[in-house]
C-alpha cells in the first residue's frame, strides 16, 4: 500500500505557532522533504525531532519529486514543510502535490500559518473578496503586465515581497493602481519586530525613500473601485412624466406603461394605476 504525503504548516517566525498535531506527524513520518534544511532542522531540534531530512526545492524537484514518489509507493510515509508557513503556497509543493494526485498516492494536509492571511486580516482591508497574487515576476515588462492585468480588479489582492525589490515593487505599483490606493505593509508577522503600515502607495513610496525596507513583507493592496451605476435618464421624472416621454416618441399608451415598467422594476399594474390615478 502507498504511504501518504503530509503538507505540514511551520511557523512563520514564532515557532509557538506549531501545532501539535504538526509535531505528531513530523515525528511519525519515514522522511521529511524539506525546502529549507537548516531552517527545519532548527525545528526539529527546538522539538527534539529526530528525523530523516531531505532537500525539495525549485532547484531539484523534478529529480527529488521522483525519489520521494518511489518512496511513497513503497509505503513511506513523507512531510513536507516549506521554509516557512504553508507548503504549496508559492513554493514547490505545489510540484509534489501533482505528482501525488497523478500517481495516486494519498495527499493530506496538516493546516497552519500563511503569511498572506494573516497580513490580510491584519491590513484593515475587505477581507470578503480577495486573489493572492504571490511574488511579481523579476523581469520588468512581465511585472508590469501583472500589474496592468489585476489593476481593475475589486477585490482585495495579496502580494508577497522581498526587501531588496519593496522599492521597485511600490513604484511599479503606484504606476498601475495610482497614489491613492490604500495598502497595509506586513513584515516580520509573528515575531518580536512585526509591523503593519497602513498608507496610501504614494506615501508607501514616499516613506521608503527614507526607511530601509527590512525583512520579508507581504503587500496588501486595496481593490479597485466598483464602476458607478449609470443614471438613468429617467430618473427624477414622475412616473406619468416617463410615460408622457415615450408617448410622446411615437408609443402608444399601452406600450409606454409596459416599457415604463420595465425600466422601473415594477409592476405593469402598479405604472397603469399611477397613470390613470386610480
Ligand atoms: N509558504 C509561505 C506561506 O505560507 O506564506 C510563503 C513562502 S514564500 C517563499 C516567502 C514569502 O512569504 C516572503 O517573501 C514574504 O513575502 C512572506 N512571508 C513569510 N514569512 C513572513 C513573515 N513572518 N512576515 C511577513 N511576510 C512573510
Amino acid at each position: 500500500m502507498n504511504g501518504t504525503l503530509y503538507l505540514c504548516a511551520t511557523p512563520i517566525g514564532n515557532l509557538g505557532d506549531v501545532s501539535a498535531r504538526c509535531l505528531e506527524i513530523l515525528n511519525s513520518v519515514d522522511l521529511i522533504a524539506a525546502e529549507d534544511t537548516r531552517r527545519t532542522l532548527q525545528l526539529l531540534n527546538h522539538f527534539n525531532i529526530s528525523k530523516p531530512l531531505t532537500s525539495y526545492h525549485e532547484h531539484n524537484k523534478r529529480e527529488k519529486g521522483e525519489y520521494i514518489i518511489n518512496l511513497l509507493k513503497q509505503g513511506k510515509n513523507v512531510a513536507q514543510v516549506s521554509d516557512a508557513g504553508t507548503p504549496a503556497i508559492s513554493d514547490p509543493g505545489e510540484d509534489l502535490v501533482k505528482l501525488c494526485i497523478e500517481n495516486d498516492i494519498t495527499v493530506t494536509s496538516v493546516p497552519g500559518p500563511v503569511a498572506g492571511i494573516n497580513a490580510l486580516i491584519l491590513s484593515g482591508l475587505s477581507t470578503a473578496r480577495y486573489a493572492f497574487e504571490g511574488f511579481l515576476s523579476v523581469n520588468k515588462r512581465h511585472r508590469k503586465e501583472h500589474l496592468a492585468g489585476v489593476k481593475n480588479d475589486t477585490c482585495t489582492l495579496i502580494f508577497y515581497e522581498a526587501p531588496h525589490k519593496l522599492r521597485t515593487t511600490l513604484s511599479d505599483m503606484r504606476d498601475a493602481f495610482g497614489a491613492d490606493r490604500k495598502i497595509a505593509l506586513a513584515r516580520e508577522l509573528t515575531k518580536v519586530h512585526e509591523e503593519v503600515l497602513r498608507l496610501t502607495l504614494d506615501e508607501a513610496v514616499k516613506y521608503y525613500e527614507e526607511t530601509t525596507p527590512r525583512g520579508e513583507y507581504v503587500i496588501v493592496v486595496e481593490g479597485a473601485k466598483e464602476p458607478e451605476a449609470e443614471a438613468s435618464w429617467w430618473e427624477g421624472l414622475s412616473i406619468a412624466e416617463h410615460i408622457e416621454k415615450y408617448i410622446s416618441g411615437g408609443m402608444d399608451s399601452k406600450e409606454a406603461i409596459k416599457q415604463t415598467a420595465s425600466d422601473r422594476g415594477i409592476p405593469k399594474r402598479e405604472v397603469y394605476n399611477e397613470y390613470h390615478k386610480i
